[in-house]
């Protein structure tokens, strides 16, 4: 399964803000943004004016980095979107979310997407009862995600919860922290993704 597999802070730097693609570091003293908040290699200097084409294309870059999805699949994502009914964007994100890593992340069974992708693929979960080791995989409304029996044994859960136990999940998803299992209410509306992300300006990028 192809993924971004490079510094991920790198990445944080070149889009100028926090992904949170490193866990618990990024909100140590040690995030790279905040210790260098200019782009690498660019040695402090000023950012420069991008143009309406830049713009569009960093906020694509930066949705991709936040979900961790390379280009071939995002374009999916986006032809998905413009097949069904409603605003593409908020769509486009819809999709994003349920994927399997990203929701086991936010229900806090992982540190970050990154972690969760891992945990996933190594077959810690199970969708209905079933397992599934697809990072892609698209959750639906209704789905119950529990970690599998033997891995709820697994010291790194227990420390994965124990970080992530005071993080808010997010109302179209429930969790019950101590079964280490969680369901999805439903999919999320715009207003339940909190990323600062202007899905508009990737519309804008895809529908030149
Ligand atoms: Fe990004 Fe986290 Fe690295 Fe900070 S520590 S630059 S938020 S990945």
């Amino acid at each position: 399964m192809a993924r971004y597999t490079g510094a991920s802070c790198k990445q944080c730097r070149r889009e100028g803000q926090k992904l949170f693609l490193k866990g618990e570091r990024c909100y140590s003293n040690k995030c790279s943004v905040d210790k260098r908040p200019y782009a690498p290699g660019m040695h402090r200097q000023q950012r420069k004016k991008l143009s309406e084409y830049g713009v569009q294309l960093r906020e694509k870059q930066k949705a991709k980095r936040f979900y961790g999805v390379l280009e071939s699949q995002f374009r999916k994502y986006y032809e998905m979107a413009i097949r069904k009914k409603g605003v593409t964007g908020e769509i486009l994100l819809q999709l994003l979310e349920s994927r399997l890593d990203n929701v086991t992340h936010r229900m806090g069974f992982g540190t970050s997407r990154d972690e969760s992708r891992q945990l996933v693929t190594h077959g810690h979960f199970l969708v209905n009862g079933k397992r599934v080791n697809i990072p892609s995989y698209l959750v639906k409304a209704g789905d119950v995600i529990e970690v599998s029996e033997r891995s709820k044994k697994s010291p790194r859960f227990k420390e994965i919860l124990e970080i992530t136990g005071s993080k808010v999940v997010p109302k179209w998803l429930e969790v019950d922290q101590e079964n280490m299992k969680g369901s999805v209410i439903s999919l999320p509306d715009r207003e339940d993704i909190d990323l600062p992300i202007e899905e508009h300006l990737i519309v804008e990028f895809y529908s030149k």
